[in-house]
């Protein structure tokens, strides 16, 4: 008993890889992807945006290395980052915090609609491909407090991070990095108050983090949650944190 009991635990991950395999290209076959926004159809297999709409999204081409922050030249630093410098070394966001993004990104935060982080991290690996390789080890989605995680049912950063993973061979860390203080959300906030608010809220696990990773989140504003994240991800052993986000609001300069 105990040996069939032993069989039946070694090849269940195979069998569960076969079947889940196998339902998801059913699945894909009756259901193919759909632009969630022209309703034309997706990207095969299952990118629910088409290459048009893709292309049409609000790309943040001048921006800051070191925020991220729309320029309205190529090349400069914003005057935030030339006289103060963040925690994280550098920022990437390809795309302006405008429609459709923020219509898309507050579904996947307050509406529950978990499959646009496939959009939003698909369309955030192509971007990061397009301008060479990852310059990391690996990415640390931005940790949501267990509390509010539990309640929304999962971090919207860590799916994000999951697919921009997969389409740039860039491994994700869990839980290497974790979030000690349940904070107000950092979009209700006024700009002055979120470096307080989210100050020593984070702590990552020391000896568990390589040398060079990359913060994922959803959107970077003024930098204050990325600020906070890189400082505990460089007391933990990191010598280079960079701040990754799909979009940059606009009109919020970084600040420290
Ligand atoms: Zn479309
Ligand atoms: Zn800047």
């Amino acid at each position: 008993m105990a040996q069939y009991s032993n069989a039946l635990k070694a090849c269940q991950p195979n069998l569960l890889r076969q079947v889940y395999g196998k339902s998801k290209s059913l699945i894909h076959g009756l259901f193919p992807a759909t632009c969630l926004l022209c309703l034309d159809p997706g990207q095969p297999p299952a990118l629910d945006l088409c290459r048009e709409c893709e292309d049409d999204l609000p790309r943040n081409a001048a921006a800051c290395a070191g925020c991220a922050s729309p320029l309205p030249r190529p090349g400069a630093a914003c005057v935030h980052c030339a006289l103060q410098r963040h925690a994280f070394d550098a920022a990437f966001a390809p795309f302006r915090y405008e429609f459709p993004l923020v219509e898309l990104i507050h579904r996947l935060k307050y509406g529950g609609q978990v499959a646009i982080a496939r959009i939003l991290g698909t369309v955030l690996g192509h971007r990061l491909l397009e301008r060479g390789a990852p310059p990391v080890d690996a990415l640390v989605p931005v940790p949501l407090h267990p509390a509010r995680e539990a309640q929304r049912g999962y971090n919207q950063a860590w799916e994000i991070a999951r697919f921009a993973g997969q389409v740039t061979g860039v491994p994700v860390l869990d839980r290497v990095a974790l979030r000690m203080r349940a904070t107000e959300e950092q979009a209700a906030l006024p700009a002055s108050v979120r470096r307080v608010n989210v100050r020593g809220a984070f702590e990552a696990l020391a000896g568990c983090v390589p040398p060079a990773v990359a913060i994922v989140d959803d959107v970077l504003t003024t930098g204050a949650t990325a600020d906070a994240l890189a400082e505990a991800l460089k007391r933990a052993g990191c010598r280079r944190v960079e701040a990754w986000a799909v979009a940059r609001a606009v009109g919020e300069p970084a600040q420290r």
